[in-house]
């Protein structure tokens, strides 16, 4: 265990494909539980999803301004 805010090693693992639907049956189910009893992949997904919402509707309208994308890819960098 280390001083930081209980980093889970999970995240990377399931969430990415977990929100980019690349998990068969079994493997969302593990995910969901997973996103059920940690905190951090929760937070991370619900920021991830946001993050995502967001990217796309920007994509759509193509306004997306440098002032926008400079402050997306901060946004960008892990959070931990
Ligand atoms: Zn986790």
């Amino acid at each position: 265990m280390t001083a930081f805010e209980s980093i889970c090693e999970k995240c990377e693992e399931l969430l990415q494909p977990y929100l980019d639907r690349e998990l068969d049956e079994s493997e969302r189910r593990e995910a969901e539980a997973h996103l059920d009893d940690c905190g951090y992949c929760r937070k991370r997904y619900r920021f991830e999803e946001s993050l995502r919402r967001y990217v796309r509707s920007a994509c759509c309208s193509e306004e997306m301004s440098p002032e926008l994308k400079a402050k997306l890819s901060s946004l960008r960098t892990p959070l931990a």
